[in-house]
């Protein structure tokens, strides 16, 4: 049995890792693999994965919304994200299209922060893909409110237009305010990411209560959830949510749900261990 990954790039993916190490503890006669079409070939791949040889396919940036484009059938899930991050390839040749990455958001804010999103209103700051995708969770866990903050506001104010009147919009000026009283901050902007743009967010205002999350994960820990720590909040990291959303795909795959005992978050520890 095959499945895969599709990403460009893709050869720092965690992915193939993780499922390798799942099927091995399974005893799965299996294997996953990297994929990285060309720009313009992801389509012809998928095309070419038609009828079930290949039992499916995980899929990163940039091809996400593409990989919901090309399906035959979507769940809500792929739908209100506007992205899949997993197709399944059916006997019938048809290619179903969902996103696990919600799943993986909720599994990493409750078992490493306790969190419910229905604990009050969030902060989520960012709105591209991954955001987009992070208020669909949220609110279809029952959040009552989001508040969008990003550097394009009207990026933002379209995914509230989208999403509708429980989704507000602040600017990056009037983050503070935006932080006043929320249960949850989560960054789902792509600042933080090792050798990148730094996040600079003064988590002060946030009530002592709050959960801070990160979706970025190079470096695991950012200095946004050092900031949290360090003031006592409760945080919760991305590769959390990496595993959490790659549980379900590993299921969709093969039949299955991963060996509970193979320790796979130590395994990619040690892989982004900064000299391995
Ligand atoms: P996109 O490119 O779609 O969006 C990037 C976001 O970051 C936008 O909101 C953008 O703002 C903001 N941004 C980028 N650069 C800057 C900057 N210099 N100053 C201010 N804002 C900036 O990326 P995605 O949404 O797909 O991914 C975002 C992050 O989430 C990535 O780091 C990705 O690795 C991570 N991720 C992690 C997952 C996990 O499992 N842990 C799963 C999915 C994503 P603007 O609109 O103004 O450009």
């Amino acid at each position: 049995m095959v499945a895969g990954v599709a990403g460009r790039p893709v050869r720092h993916s965690l992915s193939p890792l993780i499922h390798n190490a799942w099927l091995a503890g399974a005893g799965i006669d299996g294997v996953y693999v990297a994929f990285s079409p060309a720009e313009t070939g992801f389509a012809a791949l998928v095309d070419g994965f038609r009828g079930g040889v290949v039992r499916g396919l995980n899929v990163t940036l940039p091809f996400k919304a593409e990989a919901l484009a090309l399906a035959d059938q979507a769940s809500d899930a792929a739908r209100a994200a506007g992205a899949a991050n997993l197709l399944v390839f059916r006997e019938d040749d048809e290619v179903m299209a969902d996103n696990t990455d919600g799943v993986g958001l909720l599994a990493a804010l409750r078992d490493q922060a306790d969190f419910q999103p229905n604990a009050g209103p969030i902060v989520v700051l960012g709105a591209g893909g991954a955001a987009q995708g992070t208020v669909a969770a949220l609110l279809a866990a029952g959040a009552p409110q989001v508040r969008l903050v990003n550097r394009t506001r009207a990026r933002a104010q379209a995914l509230a237009d989208f999403f509708g009147p429980k989704v507000s919009v602040s600017d990056w000026v009037d983050l503070a305010d935006a932080q006043s009283g929320a249960a949850a901050l989560i960054n789902a902007t792509s600042l933080g990411l090792a050798g990148g743009a730094p996040l600079d967010v003064d988590l002060t205002p946030l009530p002592a209560t709050a959960v801070v999350m990160d979706m970025v994960y190079k470096p695991l820990e950012t200095p946004l959830l050092a900031q949290a720590r360090g003031r006592g909040l409760r945080a919760a990291d991305g590769l959390a949510m990496l595993i959490g959303q790659a549980a379900p795909s590993f299921e969709a795959f093969f039949g299955q749900p991963p060996p509970a005992e193979v320790d796979v978050r130590a395994l990619a520890l040690k892989a982004l261990e900064p000299n391995s």
